[in-house]
């Protein structure tokens, strides 16, 4: 995370922690982030970055940042980046520059910290380029993720965390893979979970949730574990290390067959089939 970037106020809620010097020694540094994945057996690492001037800090700049951390590392460390529709002359031309040129293998679109819809390229002339940036994630055969449910952190708006909006672009943009990250949690599960048995190509990420609670959010994980993903959410609010997580997870009444698919081969068909 581009740490310099981030409102005062923002930072705040993700700066109380006792590693929190560590963590930004990490984000300046890939090699230290390299080792503290190796220390964890974390072969790869999705970084997930975007645009949020107005609610977290992060401008554009994210998306440079994103990419050069990743670049030491191409075979372990994937960038993601992201963009604001509104603050685009040319749509098209900007995301050639992120996937293109940038390298960056996914765009992470977080609507409750860009006070947008999903969806909104189908009732607002400034969001009709979010319909471009949908094109290109198809030409680049890279993957949209999409924050669902809820964010406690100041100035987000959670009317935009509903997955249901999602609906709308995995119908307009069938060749689009979508990741619906957190699955709607806290409020939106069955929402969540309506996708996924729709769309083969709607994607869910665990990140964010306790692995703890897994089940008590998502009981029917087992249903969709081809299309499920392990994410950790680190170094977010109460994320408190990857490896915990991985423990944690392992340790669920889970079967093996499901394990397998949800730390890796899910998130290897998705990632190949993007590169190929
Ligand atoms: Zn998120």
């Amino acid at each position: 995370m581009p740490w310099p970037l981030v409102r005062p106020d923002a930072k705040a809620r993700m700066s109380n922690r006792p590693d929190f010097a560590e963590i930004e020694a990490m984000s300046r540094d890939p090699d230290r982030l390299i080792a503290y994945m190796d220390a964890r057996n974390v072969e790869k690492l999705v970084m997930i970055n975007y645009v949020s001037p107005s609610v977290v800090g992060f401008t554009e700049e994210a998306n440079e940042f994103s990419a050069q951390m990743a670049r030491p590392y191409p075979e372990r460390l994937i960038p993601f980046g992201g963009i604001d529709p509104r603050r685009e002359a040319d749509v098209a031309a900007r995301m050639d520059y992120l996937l293109g040129d940038l390298g960056l293998r996914g765009i992470k679109i977080h609507p409750p910290h860009q006070l947008l819809h999903v969806n909104g390229y189908l009732h607002s002339d400034t969001l009709r380029g979010l319909a471009t940036v949908y094109e290109k994630c198809i030409e680049y055969r890279v993957p949209v993720m999409v924050h669902t449910g809820t964010s406690i952190f100041p100035r987000a708006r959670n009317k935009y965390g509903n997955p249901l909006d999602i609906d709308d672009v995995l119908i307009d943009f069938p060749e689009l893979n979508v990741i619906i990250a957190h699955g709607g949690r806290p409020l939106w599960m069955d929402e969540a979970f309506f996708l996924l048995r729709r769309f083969p190509n709607a994607y869910l990420d665990i990140s964010g949730v306790p692995p703890k609670h897994l089940l008590r959010y998502f009981p029917w994980i087992e249903r969709v574990a081809d299309q499920t993903m392990f994410g950790s959410d680190w170094p977010g609010p109460g994320v408190k290390d990857i490896g915990r997580n991985i423990e944690d997870f392992y340790a669920l009444p889970l079967s093996e067959d499901t394990k397998r698919k949800i730390l890796r081969e899910t998130a290897e068909k998705l990632f190949d089939r993007s590169l190929d």
